[in-house]
């Protein structure tokens, strides 16, 4: 049988024998790169190649790439399970020519591949050739066509138009027609009734596009227009998985030996069968497709969040928990569970599954858990909605989008839901509001490119940044406006710099461009794009054609440097504390203050915390110099015993950065000997995914100030105690005090109330048969009223009432005992007559009010008033 290992090796063999480079696929989570978030087809690795901005180091290359569609230009997620062709994670199979070969060879190997080494029944075969476009002006494509016709009768050729082969990177930049290979599964039957041509490109499981060859001979302008490209490549791309269906003869992809060990997992976990129903069918294939882009996305360094890729991943998270939860019956994590059964199946060819199999268990783990409890409350709050809408049966659309936005509950399963209990959903309503915010994201984030304007031809740009932080001779290659939203930027590309661009968590450059007549232009940024170094000015200089000098923001960049070394003495202290396991999973790196992101599974205690800054700054004083390598081969350094990060894309050379016993791969900028750090301060440890936590940590000066701070606050509080030598027990001891001075003060209040009380009740007079104390005197009214409640508690048959002035204001008070409350009486509306008089209000319970006011005059009145209302 073909195995699908057999079936990759065959052909990367097939183009290794025509000449070809055997290279590694690319992370399938794209770092440093502002337009795209992942990996979506085998040529992205190359992009740098075809716009020209690198040189190729092979003419011919082969490779197997991880690519992910979920995202962006191409989003394949809502057909993955339902079909049986398209996922969200697939390999895809490809060769490269880089100004080498072009159409004529493309197209024989092709056909070479397919029928003479993997022997596919030629009569099954179709291809598809670029008709031409009036539009773009231009022609068919009738090289490609002649070199079809050598293999295929005509009726197997057929003819596209702009919008199936013509294949563009993006609204500019290399483009080229493109000629697809498709093929035709169905039974013989079936082809004797219609013909395999009329089913090509008609989005049927069984006629299916397998080969896409793309001939890139253009250069798409920013204002539309066509230039032919210096140099020509070929850019192939084939579904492996899709290759593994035919040539093990099943009818979807999923049949093949790269999912079945995983489907059959599925159905053991869940107890249901896979082809039990067409629901368990697609949940199944849903499920089985997601984990592997799940698993290998957080492997590549991506974690779930709810930003940018990150919130990617968790989505296409939540589609699994969520159809398996629906129509498998899993109310627990699941997908977790399935992480063996990955590892099994892909393990040996991915051994970066393995090494984080805690890390990969415990984040989806997490995730899951909390996606289920977020199901739960969606759910309940369906059935609000359902019983808010329960005249009119259908749930609004804004009612769908807040569960859908802000809860991630999924459109589909609220309308399931609804469906369930004879609700409709007005998905009208919400169609719009997820187009505003597709606009809104949008807005947020669209840039406008104008074309570049070459001022000095191709030459390449080099960073000299490592050695100088100033240059002179530089030459400007080009520039370009860039517009996002309302701002304008200029950026500028020269043909050496000694600014750092924006990469591994270490921020870009900033500083100043001196053109030859002295005009100086701020460098506001440096960022990386497609491999060119681009320089974020303000404006254009006057004069590009003469040398410029560059200069980068010195003492800044010193920052950076102690900053980026920091992390890796942190990283190495956290080794020897908590253990190897420790890997970096992320780090940001300023002038300021730094964060170093890792995996650990528990909190990092304040002992181990300690511990790790006394080693790294006993690694400072130590003072150990930089010692690099830069064009080290991977096999030299990771030989020296260097830590190479998963999901990080190395080239044939890497720079390995030494400091004591710290080894790492890293292209950053650093302080040339540990002790210009001076000093390292951590400032907090925190967890940000299940498995992962985070420090924030000060070097040099930052630090220092750090510890001003504290040791100014401590000052001020010794200051505060005479400077005792022990200011803690001076601090315990106060406190202790206040607690006992506190406790003392309450029982001589209550003493003070009570002691008040019996005097209020001795002075008593008795008026038409009703106890009755009066009084008139300042006092505290918090105190009076807790006398007067102590009072109401032993009395009967007795009424007090009390005018006074506190403050310069008037006050009331009038308390009944409870037998006179159970009489009629009642204070809190009595009082109110009685505030009228000063011009005031208040209330409070049958049994004691309160009355504030403004009229302190009218008080002997407002007395006379209480004690009439009380007697009466
Ligand atoms: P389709 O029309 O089937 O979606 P496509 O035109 O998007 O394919 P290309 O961008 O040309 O495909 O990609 C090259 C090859 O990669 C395709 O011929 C196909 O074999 C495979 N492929 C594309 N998308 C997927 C996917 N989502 N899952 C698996 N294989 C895919
Ligand atoms: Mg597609």
């Amino acid at each position: 049988m073909n195995t699908a290992k057999e079936i990759r090796q065959r052909f990367l063999d097939f183009f290794e024998s025509k000449g070809h480079t055997v290279v590694p696929s690319a992370p399938m989570v794209v770092k440093n790169d502002p337009t795209l978030m992942f990996t979506n087809a085998g040529m992205n690795q190359f992009k740098d190649i075809f716009l020209g901005n690198s040189a190729p180091k092979t003419k011919r290359a082969t490779d197997s790439q991880k690519c992910l569609r979920v995202s962006g230009k191409h989003n394949d997620l809502e057909a993955v399970g339902h079909d049986g062709r398209h996922h969200t994670m697939f390999e895809m199979l490809g060769n490269w020519s880089f100004g080498d070969y072009f159409k004529e060879e493309a197209i024989s190997w092709a056909w070479e591949l397919l029928t003479e080494v993997y022997k596919i029944d030629k009569s099954k075969l179709y291809a598809t050739v670029f008709e031409g476009s009036a539009e773009d002006g231009t022609e068919m494509d009738s090289e490609a066509l002649e070199a079809w016709k050598k293999h295929l009768p005509e009726d197997h050729i057929l003819y596209g138009n702009k919008h199936d082969n013509f294949w563009e990177m993006g609204d500019t930049g290399p483009c080229g027609p493109s000629s697809e290979i498709h093929i035709d599964l169905r039974t013989d039957e079936e082809i004797a009734k219609v013909p395999g041509r009329d089913m090509v490109n008609t989005d049927n499981d069984q006629v299916i596009e397998i080969w896409n060859l793309v001939f890139m001979q253009y250069n798409r302008k920013a204002d539309g227009s066509l230039e032919p490209l210096p140099a020509k490549n070929i850019d192939t791309g084939m579904g492996f998985e899709r290759l593994c269906m035919v040539l093990q003869g099943k009818t979807s992809n999923y049949d093949t030996d790269i999912f079945s060990g995983m489907i059959a997992e599925i159905e053991r976990l869940s107890g249901h069968e896979y082809h039990e129903s067409a629901k368990t069918e697609v949940a199944m294939r849903v499920i089985a497709d997601h984990i592997r882009a799940i698993a290998f996305s957080i492997a590549d360094g991506q974690l779930p969040s709810n930003v940018k890729a990150g919130y990617v991943i968790r989505r296409i998270l939540r589609r699994a928990v969520r159809y398996g939860y629906t129509f498998l019956g899993f109310e627990e994590p699941f997908l977790c569970a399935l992480v063996p059964q990955l590892i099994k199946d892909m393990g040996e060819a991915y051994p970066e599954l393995e090494k984080q199999r805690k890390l990969i268990e415990s984040v989806i783990r997490e995730e899951e858990l909390s996606f289920l409890r977020t199901l739960d409350r969606g759910i309940r709050m369906m059935d609000d909605y359902m019983a808010k809408n329960a005249d009119t049966k259908s749930i609004p659309g804004v009612d769908a989008f807040i569960l859908y936005d802000t809860y991630g509950f999924p459109i589909d399963l609220t309308s399931l839901i609804a469906a369930e209990n004879g609700y409709t959903v007005d998905m009208d309503s919400f169609n719009v509001e997820l187009q505003k915010q597709k606009e809104r994201a949008r807005n947020a984030t669209a840039n406008e490119f104008g074309d570049w304007t070459i001022y000095v031809e191709g030459e390449e740009e080099e960073f000299l940044g490592y050695d100088n932080l100033e240059l002179s001779g530089v030459r400007l290659l080009k520039s370009r406006v860039v517009k996002q939203k309302n701002k304008t930027m200029i950026q500028l590309v020269f043909d050496k710099t000694p600014f750092y661009a924006e990469m591994g968590g270490q921020v870009g450059d900033t500083g100043v461009a001196v053109s030859a007549s002295g005009e100086e232009i701020h460098i506001l940024n440096t960022v990386k794009e497609n491999n060119l170094t681009v320089h974020i000015a303000e404006r254009v200089p006057e004069d590009c054609e003469g040398e410029f000098i560059l200069k980068v923001d010195g003492e800044r960049r010193l920052k950076i440097a102690a900053n980026h070394t920091a992390t890796h003495l942190l990283d190495n202290a956290l080794r020897q504390v908590l253990g190897t396991h420790v890997e970096q999973k992320g780090s940001f790196v300023g002038p300021d203050y730094f964060r170093f992101d890792f995996s650990h599974f528990a909190k990092v205690t304040d002992e181990e915390l300690r511990k790790v800054e006394h080693i790294v700054n006993s690694m400072i004083r130590n003072d150990f110099h930089l010692e690099e390598k830069r064009d080290a081969t991977m096999d030299e350094a990771l030989g020296m015993g260097a830590i190479a990060l998963f999901g990080e894309k190395y080239g044939d050379k890497v720079r390995v950065v030494k400091f004591g016993p710290s080894i790492e791969l890293c292209g950053g900028t650093h302080a040339s000997s540990t002790g210009r750090i001076g000093f390292f301060k951590i400032v907090s440890e925190s967890a940000i995914a299940a498995g992962v936590r985070r420090i924030e940590a000060l070097t040099g000066e930052a630090a220092e100030n750090l510890l001003d701070t504290v040791s100014d606050t401590l000052k001020g509080i010794r200051e505060m105690f005479n400077n005792v030598p022990d200011v803690t027990a001076a601090i315990t001891k106060m406190l202790s005090e206040n607690t006992d001075a506190r406790k003392k003060l309450e029982e001589y209040a209550k003493a003070k109330a009570a002691e008040f009380a019996k005097k209020l009740a001795d002075n008593s007079e008795k008026i038409n048969g009703i106890n009755i104390a009066t009084f008139n005197r300042d006092t505290d009214p918090a105190m009076f009223r807790e006398a007067a409640a102590m009072l109401q508690k032993e009395v009967t048959n007795f009424a007090l009432a009390a005018a006074y002035e506190h403050d310069g204001k008037p006050q009331l008070l009038l308390m009944y005992s409870a037998d006179l409350v159970a009489a009629g009486h009642n204070a809190s509306v009595d009082i109110k007559e009685a505030a009228k008089l000063i011009q005031g209000g208040g209330g409070g319970q049958p049994f004691l009010a309160t009355a504030g006011g403004r009229n302190t005059v009218a008080l002997k009145e407002a007395l006379d008033k209480l004690v009439e209302i009380a007697t009466r």
